[in-house]
């Protein structure tokens, strides 16, 4: 039997970012998680980008219903101001609302991952990401998870691992393989590298981790970059966008 593979990405266009190759090789078994409704900039903009990650991945084949959003919120990106790493270091239930409210929302107006699960939303808790990632690893099962480095600059990025973690080890007699990849690197200038087919190593990333690094070959870099430009809303940044297109992407084993 096939295994189902499941991307957690704090943000929409982090699924395809980091593992364009990887849903472009199984669509159909392929689920995309949502984190963050990625309203930094409102719950407009968080509508558009909700879009946006449809179109990218109905390019790719991936069914609609393969899209989960957990509809917590996003805040920013230093750690110190942003949600899922904020949210990581408070009590399992102080509540940390943001600028657009304090409780999940579908950005498209449907059902959240809590909603549609347990009937009501969820306020913005720790326990709640941890009660939702864990119920989506209990639905499906995955055999491999993909999930954002804990080394990524991004508060939301760092603090998704250790959600996932920390959800898989609650659950019994599950050992999934888990992958992670990197977004922003430690400085979005400098990383990825503009120039060259190959990445280097993220100036973030300690040594032992880039050398046991996974580099699996991207088949078609023009498809790369049509599905990546879906992402309208984001492309303000060409540069920083286009650089992710390379030869291949890259992903770091947990060793468990
Ligand atoms: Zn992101």
């Amino acid at each position: 039997m096939q295994q189902d593979i499941v991307i957690f990405a704090p943000h929409q266009d982090d699924e395809i970012l980091g593992a364009y190759e990887i849903i472009r090789q199984q669509p159909e078994h392929t689920y995309v998680v949502f984190l963050t409704n990625g309203d930094y900039e409102g719950a407009e903009v968080a509508k558009t980008r909700w879009h946006e990650s449809r179109k990218a991945l109905t390019h790719l084949g991936v069914p609609e219903d393969h899209m989960i959003a957990l509809g917590y919120a996003d805040t920013g990106m230093p750690r110190e101001v942003s949600f899922l790493w904020r949210l990581w270091h408070e009590g399992d239930q102080t509540l940390v609302p943001s600028h657009v409210g304090a409780h999940t929302y579908h950005p498209d107006g449907g059902k959240e991952y809590h909603l549609a699960h347990w009937g009501a939303h969820a306020a913005y808790t720790r326990l709640a990401v941890l009660a939702d990632v864990r119920g989506v690893l209990e639905d499906i099962r995955p055999g491999t998870i993909y999930v954002t480095n804990e080394d990524d600059v991004h508060g939301d990025h760092a603090a998704a691992p250790l959600f996932v973690c920390a959800a898989i080890d609650q659950m019994a007699d599950y050992t999934p393989t888990i992958y992670r990849y990197h977004v922003h690197g430690g400085d979005d200038e400098r990383w990825p590298n503009r120039t060259g087919d190959v990445f280097e190593k993220p100036l973030n990333l300690d040594e032992s981790q880039w050398e046991s690094r996974v580099s699996v070959p991207v088949e078609d870099q023009k498809d790369f970059l049509e599905t990546l430009e879906s992402f309208q809303s984001q492309w303000r940044d060409a540069e920083y966008m286009t650089a992710f297109i390379k030869k291949e992407q890259i992903f770091y084993r947990e060793k468990k």
